[in-house]
């Protein structure tokens, strides 16, 4: 009994531990449709509204200037800083740091310059660590001329500079913002943009199948076409498939208004304001009235053929949920406010999602497993996940019709 007891307080502390890392990530990675964003959050205490704007503006500004890519298939990367103030007199050296922020003090260079504990002063530095890895927290001390103007023009981009060190880049790495905080190569490299990618998002934040629809037929992500390629590598009467690029061939039946070439679908698509798209799930040239134009998608998925590719689109819905806030509906948020949920989709797969103060953390395309434990199982079908993601029936909603069913694990602790 007693072993029984360690066991689980253990694992509850292990729990918190893990979720507590989690959710004192301060530089954090979204990668949705392809696309990545990186948000770095800096508390600052100290600093005026126009210093942190300007800083915020450096980091901004250096690191999207070139539109980052990553990867073999070019994900594009957008960099966003959100920063906060530090009022309260107390926490004014930023101990102790805000949760969920890197924290910086700002001092004036002249009377109180940033300095070491062997009293070497900067312009500014992060506290050892100094280096970010994952996200984690840095705190730094940066004074009033960080980013002042630069003897050869321009200004120095020292802002911009221990941003890198907030996304996990080391001083010298590369010939670029680690290197040079002025001139044509204060600017990150393509390995930085890459190296950041790994280290905040993971080793595939930027997936093969991102290549379908670039332009490019990448034959070494699997491509025999792609929608955006000219040619598109299919033959004349084949189309693309957007979603996997492979040839497919349309099925375009005239009596829904799907016609398999423009000029037949011109000939027959007349009226106000009605026009011909070419469509590129359904490979055919579709007749659109205006009416139908405004309320919703011009494609019907389930004429979709030869494009196989099941559970990647629940997926993609599960995915919308991350950073989705249901602290105010009641019931669900104490419900599902700090959980570890393996979500089995008949039919569709197993997913888990994390969520923390009501705030869902992360989707995942695979369930929770040891060494990790799962709080909750929960289990749902894939009309239901396409029902609340299109916002036609809400989470409660669907608790309430029995449309999810869960199972907390956690109450046995
Ligand atoms: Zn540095």
């Amino acid at each position: 009994m007693k072993e029984r007891c360690f066991y689980f307080i253990s694992f509850f502390i292990l729990i918190s531990f893990l979720l507590i890392t989690t959710s004192y990530a301060q530089t954090t990675c979204e990668a949705k449709d392809c696309k990545i964003t990186i948000t770095i959050k800096i508390a600052f205490a100290g600093a005026t509204d126009a210093q942190m704007n300007d800083w915020k503006q450096d980091i901004e500004d250096v690191w999207n200037g070139d539109g980052p890519t990553t990867g073999d298939c070019d994900c594009p990367v957008t960099f966003k800083v959100e920063t906060t103030k530090i009022t309260d007199p107390a926490k004014i050296n930023c101990r102790p740091p805000p949760a969920g922020y890197h924290c910086i003090m700002v001092t004036p260079f002249a009377t109180n310059p940033p300095k070491d504990t062997r009293g070497n002063t900067y312009v500014g530095y992060m506290y050892p660590p100094g280096i970010s890895r994952h996200g984690q927290s840095l705190c730094g001390w940066w004074s009033d001329i960080m980013n002042r103007p630069a003897p050869a023009g321009g200004i120095y981009h020292d802002a911009a500079h221990e941003a890198g060190h907030m996304m996990g880049l080391d001083d010298k790495e590369g010939d670029g913002l680690m290197t040079h905080t002025s001139g044509d190569k204060a600017k990150p490299t393509q390995e930085n943009i890459d190296a950041v990618v790994k280290n905040i998002c993971g080793a595939n934040a930027c997936p093969d199948r991102c290549c379908c629809g670039n332009g490019v037929i990448d034959a070494a992500q699997g491509e025999t076409c792609d929608p955006m390629a000219l040619p598109s590598g299919c033959s004349q009467n084949e189309a693309c498939c957007p979603i996997c690029c492979n040839c497919f061939q349309p099925n375009c039946n005239p009596e829904n208004g799907a016609y398999a070439t423009q000029l037949e679908c011109e000939s027959a698509c007349s009226g106000f304001s009605s026009g011909c798209y070419y469509n590129y799930k359904t490979g055919c040239w579709d007749c659109v009235k205006l009416k139908i134009a405004e309320h919703k998608p011009v494609y019907n998925e389930s004429r979709i053929k030869h494009c196989n590719h099941p559970g990647e689109s629940i997926y993609a819905l599960l995915q919308r949920l991350i950073g989705y806030d249901f602290s105010g509906i009641p019931f669900v948020c104490p419900e599902f406010g700090s959980e570890w949920i393996n979500l089995y989709i008949t039919d569709s797969g197993e997913f888990s999602i994390i969520t923390l103060d009501c705030i869902v953390l992360e989707v995942n395309e695979s369930l929770i497993e040891p060494p990790d434990f799962p709080t909750m199982n929960a289990f749902t079908d894939k009309e239901t996940v396409k029902a609340i993601a299109n916002e036609e029936i809400s989470i409660n909603q669907a608790l309430d019709e029995g449309r999810i069913i869960f199972e907390k694990l956690s109450e046995e602790l």
